[in-house]
């Protein structure tokens, strides 16, 4: 056994993910169905288990073209304004962030890696959809490769590692939150968005919030599970915010009517009016932005 492996590390503690992937606690039942709770800290979970084939099926061209984006590039403008927001709080908590070597899990058509790429000493990305770095080799230029990041060796620690909306989409976060451990230098910083279960209104929507949907969402994190998981991994949280988020008219249009309503033939006939390339900011203070820092 390789010491070093930190799938094998994890293996160790937690073989095939029965335990509490927080807190290494026992799952029981939750109150909503299809999914199971962690007895001890709360932690939330999809009951299921997928292959690897599976999930890169999962994140074919398919997913990021209609699944759960009509078109994730025609979105670039404003996610790019998301980024550029993280970003701003990212210079303020980290002054010397512009000295740092960044690497991102989940960096997709690589949007984020374009925004950043002058705000750090270097930003390179994985994803483990072939398509979508594929495209942002080819049009973004970014260093960019395909893969799955437990699997990836990095070469020497980074001082900044950043996943954005991706722990949810993960079978295993805690073999990647523990693998990010050995990759982020100490006194390194990892900041991750995902969905806060916790949330005023995950809370009022209980089964129906819109980020349940496994298979794609898996896990669902509340501010205390992430910082259990983080903290187990010798991270400690220096910032935890629910930032809003800009969102173009066509992508809600196409989630309200085509996905919740199940009329896609509408959807799609109104869909190329001029009018929903606009976007419009909202918070619905259900997203969390958690930066945390690796212990010395
Ligand atoms: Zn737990």
């Amino acid at each position: 056994m390789n010491a070093s492996n930190p799938a094998t590390d994890t293996a160790t503690v937690n073989p095939d993910g029965k335990l509490c992937l927080a807190c290494l606690g026992d799952y029981g039942p939750s109150k909503l169905p299809g999914l199971k709770q962690c007895v001890r800290c709360g932690f939330i979970t999809a009951d299921m288990s997928i292959s690897e084939e599976e999930l890169a099926a999962l994140y074919g061209e398919d997913y990021f073209h209609g699944e759960e984006y009509r078109n994730y590039v025609s979105e670039e403008a404003s996610l790019k304004d998301n980024f550029r927001r993280r970003i701003v709080t990212l210079q303020q908590l980290i002054p010397d962030l512009k000295q740092r070597e960044l690497f991102e899990v989940g960096c997709a058509y690589g949007f984020f890696l374009d925004e950043v790429k002058n705000d750090v000493a270097s930003a390179r990305g994985i994803d483990i959809s072939r398509d979508a770095i594929a495209h942002a080799r080819e049009h973004k230029g970014v260093n960019a490769i395909a893969g799955n990041y437990a699997e990836y060796p990095i070469e020497r620690p980074v001082g900044m590692l950043a996943m954005w909306d991706t722990i949810e989409h993960l079978p295993r976060p805690d073999v990647f939150i523990e693998k990010a451990a050995h990759d982020v230098a100490p006194g390194g910083f990892i900041a991750v968005t995902t969905g806060d279960i916790d949330s005023f209104n995950a809370r009022m929507r209980g089964k129906h919030w819109r980020m349940i949907h496994p298979p794609t969402h898996m896990h669902y994190f509340s501010v205390a599970t992430l910082s259990k998981l983080l903290e187990r991994n010798g991270f400690e949280v220096v910032h935890v915010s629910h930032p809003g988020n800009a969102r173009n008219l066509r992508s809600i249009l196409h989630f309200i009517l085509d996905l919740r309503l199940g009329w896609g033939g509408l959807y799609r006939a109104i869909a190329d009016w001029k009018i929903f390339d606009l976007s419009i900011s909202m918070n619905l203070f259900d997203i969390m932005f958690v930066v945390a820092r690796r212990k010395a």
